[in-house]
């Protein structure tokens, strides 16, 4: 995967089968079911791959226990059903972890076990282990880290676990090599209409127009449809189609704080069944870190760069003192991270954390197909209902949806030691193969996304920027000048990520 070789493919005077804009979790995943379908597709994305939320999660492939909990049980199923096809398609990238949720009295233990008895009865053949109540001896066993008192025991429970931006990079790779043209740092910026059957009441839409950054170029892109799949950003492409439309996303900000292993020892994952805002808040070992989280706060501003508030701070570290023996204080945070949820709108909904995780597809009067919402867990589930959509839309003849058993291709970068040197790592030899075989471009690419250094210790990423972008420039032939303004723009971003 190769951005020179991507470009070379293009040709204004070619008709795509289809176009998708956005390069997270949904628009990878539909780009993966249109390409092993066999249609010839395009995917265009303004910065880099899973630059958005997909790289903000909470990095849980699971079914949603707190939407068990609402009653939601479709939803939960399906999830769970996607969880155990991704864990089998992609294990170099996702893991089976256990979760132990402490009691403080034997009511809550058969409140807690008995529902996540059913969570495991609802992921059937592809269930991950049995839901099984826990002594306070073993409950202390598997969470060494947390406060004893008044603990009566626990339950632990099983879901997946995976590393977000890696296996979005996996989906880029899987989808070129079923024949996907992908960009990064391409921007769609208008939409092309025009009434194309003289029958035609409505113009219909037959492409793009997109700005390549990287080489300050613009140009047209056609194709048969074309798929919104820019998550929180998917109101701007539909105002770009008919700037009449109603916005159909509410975004809600959720923030994670990462720290080190100390606070927290074990091989487990801590669940706080209930915050004071009736959510569930989780502790999950994450290559050798803690990341806890997450929140849910309805937010105005759409940023591609989104930063955790600090009542958020206050909140996470509020809930997770109260359960851990060593008290988290701001300063052991070694990195914190917020991401934005694309919420589908629903009338008479106020608060965002009661707002539906289902997703929805929207298909305007110029067949824009717009897909959002949902959950990274589900991405397979929304691309397959996608591309059912754009082949309905385009009159295309149908074609089975391959992707329940298709295998996600790998990397020699899923599982990075971070405990190895910086110098291991971030050889010349890596930096090459993330910039000639993962489309890396810039030193945030590589210090966010390739690898997640960013998002474990962000000081340690400040202080390997001028390695990466020193080996980079030797590797594109930059000079001195482009060395210091990566430096100077990820030493920016990156202390966003500080607390
Ligand atoms: C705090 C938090 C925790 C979460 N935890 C979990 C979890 O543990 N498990 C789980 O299953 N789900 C989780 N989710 C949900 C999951 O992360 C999201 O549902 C998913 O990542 C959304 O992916 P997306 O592709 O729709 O959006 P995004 O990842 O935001 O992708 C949209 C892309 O579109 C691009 N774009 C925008 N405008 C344009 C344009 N004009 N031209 C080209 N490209 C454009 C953007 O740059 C962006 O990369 C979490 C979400 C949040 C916020």
């Amino acid at each position: 995967m190769n951005r020179i070789s991507m470009l070379q493919q293009l040709d204004e005077n070619k008709t795509w089968d289809m176009l998708i804009i956005g390069g997270g979790a949904t628009g990878l995943g539909t780009a993966v079911d249109a390409a092993s379908r066999g249609f010839s597709t395009i995917l265009i994305e303004a910065d880099d791959f899973a630059k958005g939320t997909s790289s903000r999660s909470t990095k849980l492939v699971h079914g949603g226990v707190r939407y068990l909990e609402q009653g939601n049980l479709k939803l939960v199923r399906e999830a769970l059903q996607e969880r155990g096809w991704l864990l089998k398609n992609a294990p170099h990238v996702t893991r089976k972890l256990g979760f132990v949720i402490p009691a403080f009295s034997v009511v809550q233990k058969i409140y807690y076990g008995s529902g996540l008895k059913f969570y495991d009865i609802l992921s059937g053949k592809l269930s991950l282990g049995t839901t099984k109540f826990l002594s306070k001896k073993t409950t202390q066993n598997f969470l060494p880290g947390i406060n004893q008192k008044n603990l009566s025991g626990g339950v632990i429970y099983y879901d997946g676990q995976f590393d977000d931006a890696r296996l979005a990079i996996n989906l880029a790779n899987t989808a070129a090599k079923h024949g996907a043209v992908l960009l990064n740092y391409c921007e769609v910026v208008s939409i092309l209409k025009k009434k194309i059957k003289p029958t035609d009441k409505q113009a219909k839409i037959y492409g793009v127009v997109a700005y390549d950054a990287i080489n300050d170029k613009t140009f047209e892109i056609k194709s048969k449809v074309v798929i919104n799949a820019t998550g929180v950003f998917v109101d701007d492409i539909i105002q770009m189609d008919n700037s009449n439309s109603n916005e159909i996303v509410t975004p809600s900000q959720g923030i994670h704080l990462v720290v080190n292993k100390n606070f927290f020892p074990g091989n487990y994952a801590l669940m706080i069944p209930k915050t004071d805002d009736k959510r569930v808040l989780f502790a999950v070992p994450w290559h050798n870190k803690i990341v806890i989280g997450t929140t849910d706060t309805e937010i105005e501003d759409i940023s591609d760069e989104p930063i955790p508030l600090q009542e958020e701070i206050d909140f996470v570290l509020k809930h997770a003192n109260r359960y851990l023996k060593t008290n988290i204080i701001i300063n052991d945070v070694t990195s914190m991270f917020a991401g934005l949820r694309p919420l589908v709108r629903t009338k008479g909904v106020t608060n965002t954390s009661m707002l539906s995780r289902d997703h929805v597809i929207i298909v305007s009067h110029s067949n824009l197909i717009t897909i959002t919402g949902g959950k990274w867990t589900t991405y397979r589930k929304m691309a397959e209902d996608a591309v059912n959509n754009a082949i309905f839309v385009a009159k295309f003849s149908y074609k089975e949806c391959i992707t329940k058993h298709l295998k996600i291709a790998n990397s020699e970068f899923d599982n990075i030691n971070y405990d190895d040197a910086i110098e291991k790592i971030y050889s010349l030899e890596n930096i090459k193969r993330f910039i000639e075989n993962e489309m890396a471009i810039t030193v945030e690419d590589v210090l966010a996304r390739r690898t997640r250094l960013l998002f474990l210790d962000a000081k340690a990423a400040i202080q390997t920027a001028p390695r990466v972008a020193k080996e980079m420039a030797a590797i594109f032939n930059y000079g001195e000048h482009w060395i210091q303004l990566e430096i100077d723009n990820f030493t920016q971003l990156a202390k966003n990520y500080l607390p």
